[in-house]
C-alpha cells in the first residue's frame, strides 16, 4: 500500500499523455519512503536527484513528470521547506536583477509582486531600486522569519492563486524558479495575467531543458528532480505564456555567478572532496565564476 496518492498530468500542449507522442525519458527512481520535506527545500545542499517518471513531448519538447503526488501532498511538503541558499543570496540578487536593469527605468515603478519570494531577497532589490510597493507570496513559513524587516510585513504565507490580489493591480510580477514546480503552470500564468495592469510586465526565471548543462548531464542534471513537474525550453515557454494572453518582450539565458565552492557542491562530479582540495590549492575556492548554468529568463507584457 502506497503512502501517497498519485495523479496523472497531461501535456500542456497536447492535452494528453499518450505514449506515442510522450515516450518515457527517465523512469522513476525513488520509493515513497524516500520523500520528506528536505527533498522539497530550495537549493538544498545534498542533491538527491530523485525524480518521477519523466516523459518528453515529441511535438514541443516539453519534459514533464507523468504521475505525481496530489497537490495536497505537495503543499504539505513545501510548507515545511526551509531556506538553504543563505550564503548565495547576494549573488542571486545581482544575477536576477541584471536582465531587467535596462528595462525598469522605462517602466512605472509602482506596485510589484514576487511569487515564491522565499526570504524576500528580490523584494529588497525592488524596494532598493525605487518600487513604491513590494509584495511577496511564499508557501514556506520559515523564510519569512528571516526576511528584511522593511519587506517582511508584505509577505503572505501561502500559495499564489486566484482571489489573492485584485485584477489589473501590479506594474510588475516576478517569479523565480517556481513555474516548473507547479502542477498547473498555465493556471498560474492566467492568474498572473489577471493581476497584472494593462501595459504591466512579468519577469520569470527558470531552468531551460535545452541548456548545455541539461544536455551534458542528462538524467544526472539537477533539473531532473522530483520537485519539477513541467520543464520548459525557450520556445514552449513562450507558447504557454502567449496562451495565457501575454506578449513576449524578450527571452534570454541567465548567467549565474557563484563561488567555485558552490559549483562543486551542486555539480554531479564524483569525489567532491578531491575537487575542493584542488580548487583550494589553486586559490580559486572562493572566487566567483559566472556561467550560463542552465537558467533562462522571459519578460512578458500584458
Ligand atoms: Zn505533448
Amino acid at each position: 500500500m502506497s503512502k501517497y496518492n498519485y495523479v496523472t498530468r497531461e501535456c500542456l500542449f497536447c492535452g494528453t499523455t499518450d505514449a506515442d507522442n510522450h515516450p518515457v525519458l527517465y523512469p522513476r527512481n525513488f520509493k515513497d519512503e524516500d520523500l520528506n520535506e528536505g527533498v522539497f527545500s530550495a537549493r538544498r545542499t545534498n542533491s538527491d536527484h530523485f525524480h518521477y517518471e519523466m516523459v518528453k513531448c515529441k511535438k514541443t519538447g516539453l519534459i514533464f513528470s507523468r504521475h505525481i503526488l496530489t497537490d495536497d501532498a505537495l503543499n504539505e511538503l513545501y510548507k515545511g521547506s526551509v531556506v538553504t541558499f543563505g550564503e548565495q543570496t547576494e549573488f542571486i540578487k545581482r544575477d536576477y536583477w541584471k536582465p531587467i536593469s535596462g528595462y525598469v527605468n522605462k517602466w512605472n515603478k509602482g506596485r510589484s509582486l514576487d511569487i515564491g519570494c522565499s526570504n524576500g531577497f528580490f523584494l529588497e532589490m525592488l524596494k532598493d531600486n525605487g518600487y513604491a510597493e513590494v509584495h511577496g507570496v511564499e508557501p514556506g513559513e520559515e523564510p519569512k522569519k528571516i526576511a528584511r524587516a522593511d519587506v517582511r510585513d508584505n509577505i503572505v504565507t501561502g500559495f499564489y492563486g486566484p482571489g489573492l490580489y485584485p485584477e489589473n493591480h501590479f506594474d510588475l510580477i516576478t517569479c523565480f524558479q517556481t513555474l516548473d514546480h507547479l502542477s498547473d503552470p498555465l493556471g498560474m500564468l492566467r492568474s498572473m495575467y489577471h493581476n497584472t495592469k494593462p501595459g504591466g510586465h512579468v519577469y520569470m526565471i527558470m531552468h531551460n531543458t535545452l541548456a548545455l548543462q541539461a544536455k551534458i548531464f542528462g538524467e544526472k542534471s539537477p533539473i531532473i528532480d522530483v520537485e519539477h513537474i513541467y520543464l520548459f525550453n525557450k520556445s514552449n515557454l513562450a507558447e504557454l505564456c502567449k496562451k495565457a494572453g501575454f506578449k513576449v518582450v524578450s527571452s534570454f539565458d541567465v548567467a549565474n555567478g557563484y563561488p567555485f565552492s558552490y559549483w562543486i557542491r551542486m555539480s554531479p562530479l564524483p569525489v567532491k572532496k578531491l575537487w575542493v582540495g584542488v580548487f583550494k590549492a589553486l586559490g580559486l575556492y572562493n572566487k566567483v565564476l559566472a556561467i550560463n548554468a542552465g537558467n533562462m529568463g522571459i519578460i512578458l507584457e500584458k
